[in-house]
């Protein structure tokens, strides 16, 4: 069954509760009246009955009727009755109860199939202990005359209010649902479009609907961002796997040339490994972030010491410093403690040693320091290299940049390494920042 629109029910709801309420009240108000009318009528009756009392005139034993006493006067009929509750005089009006109680200074309401009455009735004494019973019945059919009018009334103006109320719900729940039908519609056009850049207008919203297009926009935004990221991420990535393939292939068909001899084809070869383990190195290096970017790499922390990680670090990185002919030192206190995925972290600080021999000066310096300041452990990476401009300190830290591309053509140099090594650095709850100063050197801290 398809369900009902919002704007229904609203409506729906709306007009229903209108209607109990104007009921209810319609309701409180006919009871009131009635109350009043019938309270009125009966206070006209009782002072008629009594002014009656003057046409009777009693002495001892007797009473008798004055002449000219009408027995019927403006719709209410009289009658007498003695103490057997026997009618002596008058009469009572046709299909009215002739057994009904007599009963003094009360007014009682009686109905029949024929009609409805007031009735108040009179005890006169007289004589030696009788009694003489006045009683006053007046028609009440014109009270429920009323009641038939009121409830006519309420049956024309019922549907009419249950009409005015719907229309009327119905107009104000679509003016105030237009902007949610708005943010559908531009959420399902950019859903079928694709196109992450338009945003939705939320002008005539107020409220709750503007924030709900203020939260839609959000997540276009975001989503709009990670899927520029995604994108360029791919097209940075494809770029730097087809530069050594490119190299791979060429070389690949100039060792194949007829004229080349066994020496050459070594050489080629050897180039050839040399740029697969490139390859390899950067389609490592970008399954790690992948991994990163998904949550899918999981790190499993313990209790380490920070300066043993960076002593393997130094161990891997120095026949790297001793090609290049720099003087890689190791300085700081054993025994600083981290909660630390071994793996990782000594990735991280190998990036950081690395970058600084090969971005370093050769014959220079390259120092890794490892101290606990403020309860916090560090591991500080400086050189006496080449630098960095300072516009460029921003960027570093950013998948595929390169400072200085002329430089970065070594192996490795896939501008991933500082990604991997902020991304571990926050995996560990630190930070990784640097300084540097071009033509005198850099100094990479990591913080943990
Ligand atoms: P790469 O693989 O190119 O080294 P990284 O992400 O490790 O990529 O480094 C990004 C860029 O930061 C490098 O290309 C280089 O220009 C600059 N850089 C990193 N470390 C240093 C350093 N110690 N001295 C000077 N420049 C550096």
């Amino acid at each position: 069954m398809k369900r009902m629109s919002l704007k229904w029910k609203i409506t729906l709801w709306y007009a229903g509760v209108l209607l109990v309420m104007t009921g209810l009240l319609c309701m409180f108000l006919f009871y009131a009246s009635e109350q009043m009318v019938q309270s009125e009528a009966v206070a006209r009756l009782e002072e008629r009955v009594w002014d009656f009392l003057d046409e009777i005139e009693v002495e001892g034993d007797t009473w008798e009727l004055d002449d000219d006493a009408l027995l019927y006067d403006g719709g209410v009929t009289y009658s007498l009755y003695d103490d057997s509750g026997r009618l002596v005089a008058g009469n009572v009006p046709q299909g009215f109860p002739e057994e009904s109680t007599l009963k003094s200074y009360t007014s009682q309401k009686l109905s029949e199939k024929q009609g409805t009455w007031n009735v108040y009735d009179v005890a006169v004494p007289y004589g030696n202990g009788r009694t003489l019973w006045v009683r006053g019945i007046d028609d009440a059919e014109p009270l429920s005359a009323v009641e038939r009018a009121q409830r006519n009334l309420l049956m024309v103006i019922g549907p009419l209010l249950a009409l005015a109320a719907l229309i009327a719900g119905y107009l104000i729940t679509r003016r105030a649902l237009l902007p949610a039908e708005e943010i559908r519609r531009t959420a399902q056009e950019i859903g079928e479009s694709g196109d992450l850049s338009r945003r939705i207008s939320a002008d005539k919203a107020g409220g709750e609907l503007r924030q709900l297009a203020d939260t839609f926009n959000q997540m276009f935004a975001k989503l709009e961002d990670a899927f520029e990221k995604e994108r360029q991420f791919t097209s940075d990535a494809s770029h730097e796997l087809r530069t050594p393939l490119s190299v791979i292939r060429s070389e690949a068909e100039y060792a194949l040339l007829p004229e080349m001899d066994e020496e050459e084809m070594r050489e080629g070869l050897s180039v050839i490994l040399e740029q697969s383990e490139q390859m390899s190195d950067l389609i490592a290096q970008l399954l790690l972030l992948a991994r990163a970017d998904s949550g899918r790499e999981k790190l499993h922390k313990e209790e380490a010491d920070l300066y043993e990680i960076t002593e393997a670090a130094v161990r891997t990185i120095a026949p790297l410093a001793k090609e290049r002919n720099i003087d890689l030192s190791l300085q700081g206190e054993a025994g600083v403690r981290v909660l630390a995925d071994r793996e990782s972290l000594g990735r991280a600080i190998r990036n950081l040693l690395e970058n600084a021999v090969q971005y370093g000066r050769d014959g220079g310096w390259v120092r890794a320091t490892v101290t606990s300041e403020n309860g916090k452990a560090i591991c500080r990476v400086e050189d006496n290299g080449i630098g960095m401009a300072p516009e460029h300190l921003d960027h570093i830290f950013d998948r595929f940049y390169r400072a200085d591309p002329a430089r970065g053509s070594g192996r490795g140099n896939s501008g991933l390494g500082l990604p991997i090594v902020k991304w571990i650095a926050e995996e560990h709850g630190g930070t990784v920042t640097v300084k540097s100063i071009p033509g005198e050197g850099s100094c990479f801290t990591l913080c943990l």
